[in-house]
């Protein structure tokens, strides 16, 4: 189903692209009951709503492995999954740090062509503002993207050597000093909207892409539906609008899409994957210092684990090594027959590759819902998530969703931003409707979706893609109107 409908985001997109322009809106962490049920959450959101009345949309689609910001945001452009377009996780596999806990920012890293730069090849004008992995994506003729590092004064320095040469200038004009990747406060997505328009309406753009990060940042601190992230998702209906009045003036026939990446479940514990590692003695740690960010300082490893919230990839340091394969896949079995432990299940390679994701993982540990991967060295293997991480997820639910301050998006720990990481990730499925029945009044085809869950746990909180069943609450939702409809 995932593929089917990645591959339909690209083929139908080509029409529609040759035709009118299209702007695609992402925003961070987007449940679809926030849009399609929100009276029962008393939201005011009278922009997005306008995409149910004179649109079409889906409520639910199959994420991708794992489901988290830059796989998914990568799926959305390139139609393809995770292993096939090169961006694995959020971070890349990094168990040293010799990487500094680095994101997988550029471009260069995505085997496959984008649509950007489809649109560049017939010569018209894709424009970009904050989404993933786009550093250096050359095909995108007006691009700031989404980038940090350490401090955000600093940062925008960096950025602005990124963005295309003098556009972060001309836009700062408008906007004020530019909010970087790391900062995500609604305030800040109100000053990418602006930018969005101020493009939008300068340029004659063909293909245009803004990724808004406010809301996942506040999910993770507060839980969806929580008075705060409530909040957050009203003014991003009023950043929303107004880049939909600027691409309207700009082109009454504009198509603009809305889409998100995964949503939130409730974490109750955490599973610390890395302390039977480190019995076994498959991983070592140096004996004092902690490493990066608080995470474990190591020596040697000979399997280690990806974490990506509620699942963990397990790496072998030596993958035709029968020996070591058979080691850890006994240990993982023995750690999957204690149900204590909350593991749903274990794959193998061959079971990763199907799925899409992980292309140089041995195993991969999928947790029950309400689990999350914790990456304590010692003490408990079974922890309670932080008692202050308890938020409301449904209306008539009890869910916590985790946050740690300082950790970043979906999945990963962020040096240097604030206190809570924003989050970014989105897959692909059912983009490719939503283009191609741009006019439809009618309902998008629902589709699968794997759920998200988000925790907070030192050393990060960790989306992930969960059991492949259908569940709106983790949720990648798009919607598509025709403005001229
Ligand atoms: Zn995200």
């Amino acid at each position: 189903m995932l593929k089917r409908l990645c591959v339909g985001l690209v083929l139908a997109a080509w029409p529609v692209l040759a035709g009118v322009p299209v702007v695609m809106i992402s925003i961070d962490g987007l449940r679809p009951d926030s849009v399609t049920q929100a009276d029962e959450h008393k939201l005011s959101i009278p922009a997005l709503r306008r995409f149910i009345a004179g649109g079409t949309y889906a409520d639910g689609v199959t994420g991708v492995l794992p489901t988290v910001t830059y796989p998914s945001h990568t799926t959305l452009v390139t139609g393809v999954e995770p292993a096939r377009h090169g961006i694995l996780a959020n971070t890349a596999f990094d168990p040293d740090l010799h990487n500094m806990l680095g994101w997988y920012w550029y471009a260069e890293d995505v085997r496959v062509p984008t649509l950007w730069d489809a649109v560049s090849a017939s010569g018209l004008a894709a424009a970009s503002i904050n989404w993933p992995v786009t550093v250096g994506r050359k095909t995108i003729r007006y691009n700031i993207p989404e980038y940090w590092r350490a401090e955000p004064n600093e940062d925008r320095k960096l950025l602005r050597a990124l963005s295309t040469p003098g556009l972060l200038g001309d836009v700062e004009k408008v906007t004020g000093p530019f909010p970087v990747g790391s900062q995500a406060e609604a305030q800040d997505d109100a000053a990418r909207a602006l930018a969005a328009a101020w493009m939008l309406e300068t340029y004659r753009l063909r293909f245009f892409t803004i990724h808004l990060n406010a809301l996942d940042e506040t999910e993770h601190a507060h839980g969806p539906f929580s008075a705060e992230a409530n909040a957050t998702l009203e003014r991003l209906d009023a950043a929303v609008d107004r880049i939909v009045k600027a691409a309207q003036s700009a082109d009454p026939a504009t198509v603009v899409v809305v889409v998100s990446d995964h949503g939130f479940l409730r974490v109750d514990r955490h599973f610390n994957i890395l302390i039977p590692f480190l019995d076994a003695k498959l991983i070592e740690l140096e004996p004092v210092g902690d490493g990066l960010g608080g995470l474990p300082k190591v020596k040697r490893w000979d399997a280690t684990v990806w974490p990506v919230g509620g699942a963990a990839a397990v790496v072998l340091a030596r993958p035709s090594d029968s020996a070591l394969a058979g080691r850890v896949r006994s240990l993982l079995a023995k750690l999957a027959a204690d149900p204590a432990n909350g593991i749903a299940r274990i794959l193998e390679k061959g079971e990763i590759a199907k799925r899409g994701g992980f292309p140089d993982a041995s195993f991969l540990v999928e947790m029950r819902p309400g689990r999350e991967i914790g990456l304590n060295t010692k003490g408990p293997l079974v922890t309670d998530a932080p008692a202050n991480s308890r938020v409301p997820r449904r209306a008539a639910g009890d869910a916590r969703v985790a946050v740690h301050p300082g950790r970043g998006h979906c999945g990963a720990p962020r040096p240097g931003r604030g206190r809570h990481a924003p989050n970014r990730s989105h897959g692909g499925g059912a983009a490719g409707r939503n283009f191609a029945t741009r006019r439809s009044a009618g309902l998008g085809r629902a589709a699968r979706q794997r759920s998200v869950t988000a925790a907070r746990d030192p050393p990060g909180y960790f989306p992930a893609s969960a059991p492949a069943k259908r569940n709106t609450s983790g949720a990648f939702q798009l919607m598509a109107t025709s403005l001229a409809a």
